[in-house]
């Protein structure tokens, strides 16, 4: 610890600070010390060789003996990477992806980005040197769509395989599927004569990949390897859908973890997980403590109660140091979970289920689980998806508890009953059965795989949601006639990082000539709410947000708080650039006066920075796909008229309208809706509105609400509308 002279700054910035030789010196020898004493450091030569002789591998262990940091960096050793090639170690989460990176990159000595980095949505680290790179699985989908093969990887290593997220899932038959390829490339090209395969159509469909593959024909192609890796026992089902791959344990070390339970269910559990945190923090011995929460805007709400209540703490207890993380948060404040608090100080670390595997923090003896996560959720009888906040499964519970007891014996508290804990489901049903499948239906026909039903799941989605996502593709324009990808739409809709509806938004924007505006709320949406408001200021909160306010809704509102702050920044860099020196020193000095009055513009207005960042940064991002396509990005300047037309043209299918009663429903599913609270245009009654998010409570939600003429809808999605004739109101009883 002592060697840790770089500051916290220095630390986010992901670059090997320039410390004194002697005390980076210390600080190696200490990463190696901690590296040698993971539990999975004395199996490598096991474990490579056993990756070495099997195609595929199942490697199960605890979280926290090392899997992730460690064994890509053996099979480096080992020689993976060599002759160019690279070994891709998939993530469920951008922040995992991130921190790992750069862990891995701090213990080999490297600069992240280099040798080591890491590629997730929206922001690539990596370079021609990179040969372990991690990644979300969403990118390495997105990269076999432009390299079929995945050419440049000798391995690939699927992380918390026992999350199962949907884009796992789809990885799993998808890379199942390379391997067979690169198969079949191997042998092909080892021969100098091509022997007749076994079935014609595997090589015709090899021969259409290549001819596809932007990367120059290959050849000579060595099979790929396949590791997965899960924190759970539960190895049966992954190694019969790896055609009986075999599986290894890697021991791990877990201290006895104390478990309490509530006697009576807590009517708040954000109330009880405020006083549980002061409870123990006044009177447990020292030890971190991890408070799992469901999402950005409760973390950061618990974070300013906390540090409110800190700071009313008696002179002689010890400081109590707040850090969140969750996947929104830019990655350099996400860095700081892992930084030791001060002596004599507590630290509280405020989570979603990012801490739940895929994160190990060290220091940490006490959890805090309300028993909640926010989860997709998708009715495939409507189509629709939600996002609703459900209790975590009984496998979830424990992995949060066993985080306790890492480097000590621990306590977990759980603000439920045990009563309670008993009926929880025993392991959370993947993703894929539970969710929206357009997107991932899009990707698959992109990969010219038109039998999306028969494509080989670990787990097969309902068929019925299956159909009912090619539905809604073929309603946006993706999907032809006869099933196949359209070409422009189609295509271009699959090249955007964006869900689909998104993506036709875009392109439909580009006709409409509002493509600026569109980019900006699809910016918008892309990250959690821009708007916070502290319990004790929120007549200050609403009056600052007055002046962004549209009558017109929500979508324009928040171009307006983007126009803004735009407006804001450009000010804010012109009139740095106008001090005199151009020494860097004083330039840096004016960047940090221009920073500085962002951050009091976005504090003044109610705005959480951070999020509107990322806004920023996504929608140059998004621009560059759009003009990528040789589109153009033009504005309709003050004619939101169009804008809202744009949008009822880009959200028919999310369209909802006021009933006789006052309440709404929304038209593709019939389903009784109303007007989120957070919306400008809650307790505004418009006759008719498109949204873009479905929040489930105790009722069902819409928000991100513009209002529209109900007549634009069969004018302007005449496909969708004009069989149904939701535009005239007499027909709405049906
Ligand atoms: P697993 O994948 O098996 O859950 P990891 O490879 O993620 O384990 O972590 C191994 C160990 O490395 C952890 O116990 C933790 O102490 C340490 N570690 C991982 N990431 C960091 C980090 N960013 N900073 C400090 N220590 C870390
Ligand atoms: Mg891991």
């Amino acid at each position: 610890p002592d060697g840790g002279s770089s500051g916290g700054d220095a630390a986010g910035k992901r670059k090997a600070a320039s410390a004194l030789p002697e005390a980076r010196g210390n600080k190696r020898q200490a990463i190696l010390d901690q590296r040698r004493a993971l539990p999975i450091s004395s199996v490598e030569g096991e474990l490579v060789n056993l990756v070495k002789k099997n195609d595929t591998l199942v490697v199960i262990g605890e979280t926290g003996s090392g899997k992730t940091t460690q064994l890509p960096q053996f099979l480096h050793a080992a020689g993976f990477c060599k002759g160019g090639m690279m070994v891709g170690i998939t993530q469920p989460r951008r922040v995992a992806a991130i921190t790992v990176a750069t862990r891995v990159a701090e213990e080999m000595g490297v600069e992240v980005g280099k040798e080591v980095g890491y590629s997730i949505r929206f922001e690539d680290c990596t370079s021609a040197s990179t040969q372990l790179k991690y990644m979300t699985d969403g990118m390495l989908l997105r990269e076999a769509l432009l390299d079929p093969l995945l050419s440049r990887y000798s391995l690939i290593v699927i992380d918390e395989a026992h999350e199962r997220t949907i884009h796992t899932d789809v990885l799993f038959g998808l890379l199942k599927g390379v391997q067979k390829r690169r198969q079949a490339a191997s042998t092909a090209s080892t021969s100098s004569k091509q022997k007749a395969p076994k079935t014609g159509d595997s090589l015709k469909d090899l021969q259409s990949l290549l001819a596809t593959s932007n990367t120059p024909a290959v050849k000579k192609i060595s099979p790929l390897k396949l590791v997965v890796m899960s924190a759970t026992l539960d190895t049966k089902g992954f190694c019969e859908y790896f055609n009986g791959a075999e599986a290894v344990y890697v021991q791990g070390r877990q201290f006895p973890v104390e478990i309490f339970y509530t006697f009576t269910p807590e009517a708040d559990y954000l109330d009880a997980a405020l006083l549980t945190t002061f409870q123990i923090h006044l009177e447990e011995t020292p030890g971190d403590i991890l408070l799992f929460l469901t999402g950005q805007e409760e973390i950061e709400s618990m974070e300013r109660l906390l540090k409110e209540r800190a700071s009313h703490l008696s002179q002689n207890v010890q400081k109590l140091l707040v850090v969140p993380i969750y996947a929104a948060l830019p990655s350099e404040q996400q860095m700081r979970v892992f930084q030791a608090a001060p002596e004599g100080t507590r630290k509280v670390i405020l989570a979603t289920n990012i801490a739940e595997t895929s994160l190990t923090i060290p220091g940490i003896r006490y959890v805090i689980d309300p028993g909640l996560v926010k989860a997709r959720a998708f009715n495939p009888r409507t189509g629709v998806e939600s996002l609703e906040v459900v209790p975590v499964s009984k496998a979830q519970a424990q992995q949060r508890s066993g985080r306790a007891g890492r480097e000590k014996p621990g306590k977990c508290f759980r603000l439920y009953t045990e009563d309670l804990f008993t009926k929880l489901v025993a392991t959370t049903v993947p993703e894929i059965q539970r969710c929206n499948l357009a997107n991932v239906m899009l990707q698959l026909k992109a990969f010219g795989i038109d039998d999306v039903l028969g494509f080989d799941f670990m787990d097969k989605p309902s068929r019925i949601s299956i159909v009912k996502s090619l539905e809604h593709l073929y309603s946006l324009g993706a999907l032809t006639d006869e099933g196949k990808l359209s070409d422009p739409i189609g295509v271009r809709m699959s090249r955007f990082p964006l869900e689909p509806m998104y993506a036709k938004a875009m392109l439909i924007s580009c006709d409409m000539g509002c493509s600026e505006e569109m980019l900006a709320t699809v910016s918008m949406m892309s990250v959690d709410s821009v708007f916070y408001a502290p319990r004790d200021k929120l007549q200050e909160a609403n009056n600052a947000r007055k002046r962004f306010i549209s009558v017109d809704g929500d979508h324009i509102t928040f171009i307006n708080v983007l126009r803004h702050y735009i407006q804001e920044a450009e000010e804010a860099g012109a009139e740095a650039g106008e001090g005199e020196g151009t020494s860097s020193n004083s330039s840096a000095n004016e960047n940090k006066k221009a920073f500085k009055r962002i951050r009091s513009w976005c504090s003044a207005n109610f705005i959480n920075a951070r999020s509107l960042r990322r806004a920023v940064d996504i929608q140059k991002q998004i621009r560059g796909y759009v003009e990528g396509m040789g589109l153009k990005i033009t504005s309709c300047g003050e004619d939101m008229l169009s804008f809202r037309r744009c949008l009822a043209a880009s959200f028919f299918l999310n369209a909802a309208r006021r009933q006789l009663d006052g309440t709404y429903r929304a038209l593709s599913s019939g389903q009784s809706v109303a007007i989120h609270p957070s919306s400008v245009l809650f307790g505004k009654k418009p006759d008719c509105v498109v949204f873009n998010e479905l929040v489930r409570t105790n009722r069902s939600y819409i928000r991100n609400i513009t209002q529209v003429d109900s007549l634009w809808l069969p004018e302007l999605a005449p496909h969708y509308y004009a069989a149904q004739g939701v535009g005239t109101p007499s027909q709405q009883q049906s």
